[in-house]
C-alpha cells in the first residue's frame, strides 16, 4: 500500500514537472484539483480569399471543421491585389467580387465563438496590383496609378514581377517611405475598424535581388554606402553591402509599423508571413532580426513544397527564437496528407511549437490525419489573447 500523504507528494512532484516543460501549462480549477494540462501550439491556417466568396453556410461550416479539428488561429485575407475585403476605406476599393457585404463584421465574431483567434492577414503586402497581362492594361492600381515614382523597377528596368501561372506582380518600392506610409495607412484602418486579434503581414520584402533600381533607391545606396549601384549579377562585389542596404530599409518599415499597430490595441499580436531562411538576402527581409529586435511577435517562414525541408528546419533551428516564436508554414496546397504529417513529426521533433496551413482550400483531406494525430488534443495559441 503506498501512503496516501505518499501519493500526494509523488502528484505534486508530478505537477512541479509538468509545469516546467515549455510547451505544457497547468489549469487548476481550484487550489488541490488534479489539473488538466494544457498544450500552448500555434496552429494556424491562411484563410485564402477564394474560400471566403462562398455562401455563408460554407465558410461557417469550414469553421466548424477547424474548430473540431482543434485549430487555434485563423488568418483572414484582408488585403490584395490592390483592394481590400471591406467597404468604404479611406485608400483602397472594395474588392469587386465580395459575394456579401461587409464580411469580417460577421466573419470575426463566428471565428472567436469558435475559440479561435483572427488575425487580418495583409497578403500583398508592398504588392500594391496584380493584372494577368501587364500588356492589356494601363491601369496600375491605385496607389501606383497616383504615385508612378513608387512603382519597384528591376536592373533590366522590367516593372513588374511576371510569373508564368499567375500574371504581373506590379510592387511598391519597398525602400522610399511613401511607400511606408501609404500600407501603414491601409493596415492601421484595418485593425482601428475590426477587432482582429492580430496582424499577420506578407510580401513585407524586395519582390527577388533583381529589386529595386528605381531612382530612390540607386541615390540613396549612393549617398548611404558610396557605391554606384550596377545591374544585379551573382558574385558582384557590392552585393554585401547591397543586401545590408535593403534590409535595412525593410527594417525602418517594420520598425515604425509594429509601433504603429501595437498602439492601436494592447495585446496585438504582430506576425509575419516570411520568406525561407534562404532567401533573405535576395528579398531583403532579415525577419531574424526582426524576432531579435521585438518588431514582430512571430514568423511562420514558409516552407513549400518538400525538398529540403528538413535541412530548412535545422537552419531554423539556429534563428532567435526558435522554438517561442517561429512556426512553420506548411505546404498543404501541393503535399499529400502524409507527406504533411512527417513534416509536422520532423518540425516536433527540433522542438516546434507551433505549425500553420497554406491553406484553408486544400485543407480537407488533411483533417483526418491531424485529428488523430498531433492535434487531437485541443490547444491554445501562444500568441496573444483569444
Ligand atoms: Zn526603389
Amino acid at each position: 500500500m503506498v501512503k496516501k500523504s505518499e501519493l500526494l507528494r509523488v502528484m505534486g512532484a508530478l505537477i512541479l514537472l509538468m509545469c516546467s516543460m515549455p510547451a505544457c501549462s497547468l489549469v487548476t480549477s481550484k487550489p488541490g484539483d488534479v489539473a488538466n494540462t494544457v498544450t500552448v501550439e500555434e496552429r494556424g491556417v491562411w484563410l485564402n480569399r477564394t474560400e471566403m466568396f462562398v455562401p455563408r453556410e460554407k465558410l461557417l461550416k469550414l469553421l466548424d471543421d477547424l474548430k473540431e479539428a482543434h485549430f487555434t488561429s485563423v488568418y483572414v485575407d484582408v488585403y490584395f491585389q490592390g483592394n481590400v475585403i471591406y467597404p468604404d476605406s479611406r485608400y483602397l476599393p472594395e474588392f469587386p467580387k465580395v459575394s456579401e457585404p461587409d464580411i469580417l463584421t460577421w466573419l470575426l465574431p463566428e471565428i472567436k465563438k469558435r475559440g479561435m483567434r483572427a488575425e487580418a492577414w495583409v497578403e500583398y503586402g508592398f504588392y500594391a496590383f496584380h493584372t494577368p497581362d501587364a500588356g492589356k492594361t494601363t491601369d496600375r492600381g491605385v496607389f501606383l496609378n497616383k504615385y508612378p515614382e513608387l512603382t519597384a523597377i528591376a536592373d533590366d528596368g522590367v516593372t513588374y514581377l511576371h510569373n508564368k501561372e499567375w500574371g504581373d506582380f506590379f510592387s511598391l518600392c519597398p525602400a522610399n517611405p511613401k511607400s511606408h506610409e501609404l500600407l501603414i495607412n491601409v493596415f492601421t484602418e484595418i485593425l482601428e475598424r475590426y477587432p482582429f486579434d492580430g496582424i499577420n503581414l506578407d510580401r513585407i520584402r524586395f519582390p527577388n535581388e533583381h529589386f529595386c533600381y528605381c531612382n530612390y533607391c540607386k541615390g540613396h545606396f549612393k549617398s548611404d554606402t558610396g557605391l554606384e549601384l550596377k545591374p544585379y549579377k551573382e558574385g558582384m562585389p557590392e552585393y554585401r553591402q547591397w543586401a545590408e542596404w535593403r534590409k535595412e530599409q525593410l527594417n525602418r518599415f517594420m520598425k515604425s509599423a509594429s509601433a504603429k499597430f501595437r498602439s492601436i490595441r494592447p495585446g496585438l499580436t504582430v506576425s509575419l508571413s516570411a520568406i525561407p531562411p534562404e532567401s533573405i538576402d535576395s528579398m531583403g527581409q532579415g525577419w531574424d532580426n526582426w524576432l531579435k529586435e521585438g518588431y514582430i511577435d512571430a514568423a511562420m517562414p514558409m516552407l513549400y513544397g518538400d525538398s529540403n525541408f528538413n535541412q530548412r528546419i535545422m537552419k531554423l533551428k539556429t534563428f532567435p527564437y526558435w522554438i517561442e516564436k517561429i512556426f512553420p508554414g506548411l505546404d498543404a496546397a501541393g503535399l499529400k496528407p502524409e507527406v504533411i504529417l512527417e513534416q509536422i513529426k520532423f518540425a516536433e521533433s527540433q522542438g516546434a511549437k507551433g505549425i500553420v496551413f497554406w491553406y484553408s482550400g486544400k485543407l480537407e483531406d488533411d483533417l483526418p490525419g491531424l485529428k488523430s494525430g498531433p492535434f487531437a488534443q485541443p490547444a491554445v495559441s501562444p500568441l496573444g489573447k483569444k
